[in-house]
C-alpha cells in the first residue's frame, strides 16, 4: 500500500491527505500546532457577558468567505461530509453602506445569466449612472482578454488605462480588491485580478454567490477532515513540529519532528507556508533556486458582543472605511478590517474606537455603548501580497525532488491567498502523488 507523509494541518495539508485518502493511499499527517486549520480556524472563548454565568463558544480567528467559484473548495466539501456546513446565496446580494448611511444595493437578479449581472450592476446606485455603464463597458470587454496580457501591471495602473473614475474605484474595485486579494490596488498583479474577476463573474451564474460558513470553522471542515481521514485508516498527529527532511540522491529518506522520526513512507507532501518551508527545506537543493520575497499582509477582526442586535443582513460592505466587512452571527457580529497595515499595531481600547465610530458613521442604528464585550483578533500574516513580481516569479516555480510535493496556499497554483488557492494546491499535489505511483 502506498504511504503519504502530509506536513501542515491547513486547508492545503488538509485536502491533499482527504483526496489521497479518498483514493486508497495509506496517510499520515503531522500538524505542528495542537489544533488543526491552519490560518482557518476557531477556538473556544469564554464569554464573560453571558446571562448565565461565564460560557464558552467557538469563535474563528477571522471571518472567512468562500464564493461559488470555489470549485476545488466546494468538492472538497463533499467529499468529507460537510457540504451542510455552509450556506449559499441563491443569487448575488451585497448591501453596501456609505458613511452618510445610505443603502445600496449590489444586486444580481433572478432573470437569466449573465444579464441578471449586467442589470445588477446597472441598479447599483453607489455610483452614477454614467459610471454604471463605464463599469458595464469594462466587464464586456473582461470576457475578451487574456488576464496573463497583464502580468506586468497592477490594478491600478489598468483601472486607470480603462478610465475608471475615483468614484466608481472607491465605492466598487476597492471593494473588490480588497476582499478578493486583502492588499491595495496600488500593489496587486492586475493579471491576478483579472483572472479571479473572470472567476467570479464569467463561469456560471453561482460563481458570484457568497459562501458562509453555518458553524465555526473547525467544526465546518477541520473535525469532518480527520474523521475522513481516520475513516480511510489514515492518521492525524497534531503537536508535533517537522524540523527537516534528510534527502539522499534527490529522495526524502527521514522526516525528523521535534518529538520523533519516519522513514516509512513513499511520499511526502509539505503544506506549509513559505516562511516554514524555508526552514524545514534548502532552497539551494531545488531546481528553482531563487528564495521567494513573499509579503505579508495582515486582517484584523473584532468579535463585538452587543446588547440587543440591531443588524437585519447577513453581512454588509462598508465603502471607503477604516473598517470593511460587517458579518451578523446573530449572538455578536464580527467587523473585519482586510489589508489593515494602518491599524494592525494599535492596541486593543485604541481599535475598539475606531471601530465604534467608523459604525456609528455608517449605521445610524449603531450606538457604541451597546458593545458589552468584544474580542480583538490580529493576523499579521494572513495571506501573501500578489504584487506584480511575486506572480511574474511564482509561476516559474518547479521543485526537483523525485518523492516530495509542495501545496500551500503560496504554490504555483496560479490563484491569490484564499481557501481554494490552498484546497487546490492540496488537490494538484495530491494528484502529483498519485501519478508518480504509476
Ligand atoms: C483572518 C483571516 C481571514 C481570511 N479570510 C479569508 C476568506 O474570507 N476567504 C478565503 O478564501 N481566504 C481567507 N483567508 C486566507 C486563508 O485562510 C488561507 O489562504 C488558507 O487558510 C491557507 O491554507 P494553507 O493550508 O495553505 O496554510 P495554513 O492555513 O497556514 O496551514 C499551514 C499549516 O502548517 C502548519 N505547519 C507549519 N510549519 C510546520 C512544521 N514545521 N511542521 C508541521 N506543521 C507545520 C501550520 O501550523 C499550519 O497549521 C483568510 C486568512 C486569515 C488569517
Amino acid at each position: 500500500m502506498t504511504k503519504c507523509l502530509i506536513v501542515g494541518g491547513g486547508f492545503a495539508g488538509l485536502s491533499a491527505a482527504c483526496f489521497l485518502a479518498d483514493k486508497g493511499i495509506k496517510v499520515h499527517l503531522l500538524e505542528a500546532s495542537p489544533k488543526l486549520g491552519g490560518r482557518a480556524y476557531s477556538f473556544s472563548y469564554k464569554n464573560q457577558i453571558d446571562s448565565d454565568g461565564f460560557k464558552s463558544e467557538n469563535v474563528d480567528n477571522g471571518q472567512h468567505i468562500l464564493m461559488g467559484c470555489y470549485k476545488n473548495t466546494l468538492e472538497f466539501l463533499r467529499l468529507i461530509g460537510a457540504e451542510n456546513n455552509v450556506l449559499f446565496q441563491e443569487n448575488l446580494k451585497i448591501k453596501f453602506i456609505k458613511n452618510s448611511g445610505t443603502e445600496h444595493n449590489l444586486n444580481a437578479s433572478k432573470l437569466f445569466y449573465p444579464v441578471n449581472l449586467l442589470l445588477g450592476i446597472l441598479n447599483y446606485t453607489a455610483v452614477s449612472f454614467k459610471e454604471r455603464l463605464s463599469i458595464i463597458k469594462l466587464f464586456v470587454k473582461l470576457i475578451f482578454i487574456n488576464p496573463d496580457d497583464y502580468n506586468n501591471i497592477t490594478v491600478d495602473q489598468w483601472l486607470n488605462i480603462e478610465k475608471q473614475s475615483d468614484g466608481i474605484i472607491k465605492s466598487l474595485w476597492d471593494i473588490i480588491i480588497v476582499g478578493t486579494l486583502n492588499t491595495t490596488a496600488q500593489k496587486a498583479s492586475a493579471g491576478m485580478f483579472i483572472k479571479i474577476l473572470k472567476e467570479i463573474f464569467f463561469t456560471g451564474n453561482k460563481s458570484s454567490v457568497v459562501v458562509l460558513p453555518k458553524v465555526s470553522l473547525s467544526e465546518m471542515y477541520c473535525e469532518n477532515s480527520k474523521s475522513f481521514i481516520e475513516r480511510n485508516g489514515g492518521k492525524v498527529t497534531t503537536s508535533e513540529k517537522v524540523n527537516e527532511l534528510v534527502i539522499e540522491n534527490g529522495k526524502v529518506i527521514k522526516v525528523r519532528t521535534a518529538k520523533d522520526s519516519y522513514s516509512d513512507f513513499d511520499f511526502v507532501i509539505l503544506a506549509v507556508p513559505y516562511h516554514s518551508f524555508e526552514k524545514i527545506i534548502n532552497i539551494s537543493d531545488l531546481e528553482f533556486k531563487q528564495k521567494l520575497e513573499i509579503e505579508y499582509s495582515p486582517i484584523l477582526t473584532a468579535h463585538l458582543w452587543l446588547d440587543g442586535n440591531p443588524f437585519k443582513e447577513k453581512f454588509y460592505g462598508l465603502i471607503d472605511s477604516k473598517v470593511h466587512w460587517l458579518f451578523n452571527h446573530g449572538k455578536y457580529v464580527t467587523i473585519v478590517t482586510s489589508a489593515a497595515d494602518e491599524i494592525i499595531n494599535l492596541k486593543d481600547d485604541e481599535l475598539i474606537k475606531i471601530i465604534c465610530s467608523e459604525l456609528e458613521k455608517y449605521f445610524p442604528i449603531f450606538y457604541q455603548n451597546v458593545v458589552k464585550e468584544y474580542l480583538i483578533l490580529k493576523e499579521k500574516r494572513a495571506t501573501f501580497v500578489p504584487t506584480v513580481e511575486l506572480i511574474k516569479l511564482r509561476n516559474k516555480l518547479k521543485f526537483s525532488y523525485k518523492n516530495i510535493f509542495v501545496a500551500g496556499d503560496w504554490s504555483n497554483t496560479g490563484l491569490p491567498s484564499t481557501i481554494e488557492g490552498a484546497v487546490l494546491s492540496g488537490r494538484i499535489a495530491a494528484d502529483s502523488v498519485i501519478s508518480n505511483i504509476r
